[in-house]
């Protein structure tokens, strides 16, 4: 089981390895969102997204066996970026698993990193048996979100948070595989019982929303958002576990309201989010999150990592 104590040492272990990213005071999303706004700006960490802290402290602290064996990941965004950056920087051999349609400029950027590409199937399922064999080979599989040391890392965001504005009183965070909120929470709770931690899912991707509602982990039969950092299909159930012990409240948030915080972050807040990030103000803004004027919220802006095309066409 991790603890508060964990994400206080992932914190020293990535010390010169990862950036601390600002907490930025942004009155000018005041007014929309409801709250005094705080945003913290991991679209400015290194590989464009959070990903980076849990990726690089789990390879930090691999054996000299398993450095030599190298490492394989099955995600097709922005971990698998993580992971090659992070490998790369430590002269790991990388393998990532990529479903055979893949989005052209995601392959580029891994292949241009030095990782091997191998291709397998277009569902998550098959990537991930993919994956297993590697394992099975002796390779370090390193999970996007089911991983203690991935969890760990991405909880150095809540310490870095609680760091710059120790009287926040609201952390909103979007949820996809559940491994950054548990990370977040699990360090926050460490730290402070007053401190709020709300997670948001698009509602075309509800697993732990559902999964609160059936008291179990459950896997959704079809996913469709935009936030394709969110679109994992299933609950995982240790973070389900962690969610259901130390989450405040989980909520939805509709395409258009992803839409229009994304326009919102882009031109009046003047930060570049891909959709995923904006999950926690879309919530705030479209009042499926309760906030207070007064109330200090802090909202997760995850990643940057857009198809500029994508971006121009929703701006
Ligand atoms: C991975 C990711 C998320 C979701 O994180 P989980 O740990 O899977 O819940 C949100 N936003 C972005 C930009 C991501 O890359």
């Amino acid at each position: 089981m991790i603890g508060l104590s964990d994400s206080i040492e992932a914190q020293q272990r990535l010390r010169g390895h990862i950036l601390e990213t600002p907490l930025l005071r942004v009155p000018a999303l005041d007014s929309v969102a409801g709250c005094q706004v705080y945003l913290k700006a991991e679209n400015l960490q290194l590989t464009g997204s959070f990903k980076i802290r849990g990726a690089m402290n789990s390879l930090l602290q691999l054996t000299a066996e398993q450095r030599r064996a190298g490492v394989v990941t099955a995600s097709s965004g922005n971990h698998a970026k993580a992971v090659s950056w992070a490998a790369s920087k430590l002269s790991l051999d990388v393998h990532v698993v990529m479903p055979h349609n893949p989005n052209p400029s995601k392959l580029e950027a891994i292949r241009a990193l030095g990782a091997t590409v191998l291709f397998a199937g277009t569902a998550s399922s098959e990537r991930a048996a993919k994956a297993r064999e590697l394992q099975a080979m002796g390779k370090v599989l390193v999970h996007s979100h089911a991983d203690e040391a991935v969890i760990a890392g991405q909880g150095t965001i809540g310490l870095e948070i609680v760091e710059a504005c120790p009287q926040i009183d609201t952390i909103v965070v979007p949820v996809g595989g559940g491994g950054l909120i548990s990370g977040i929470a699990t360090a926050i709770k460490g730290l402070s019982n007053q401190i709020k931690v709300v997670g948001v899912e698009p509602s075309g991707a509800p697993r732990y929303t559902e999964s609160l509602k059936s008291g179990f982990p459950v896997t959704l039969g079809h996913v469709d958002t935009i936030a394709d950092g969110t679109r994992c299909d299933h609950a995982d159930p240790g973070n389900y576990r962690r969610i259901q012990e130390m989450v405040d409240e989980i909520t939805l948030v509709d395409e258009e309201s992803i839409k229009a915080a994304l326009r919102a972050c882009v031109l009046d807040a003047k930060i570049i989010a891909e959709p995923s990030s904006c999950l926690g103000l879309a919530s705030a803004m479209s009042k499926t999150l309760s906030v207070d004027t007064h109330e200090k919220v802090c909202f997760v802006i995850t990643g940057g990592n857009n198809d500029i095309q994508m971006l121009k066409s929703l701006l």
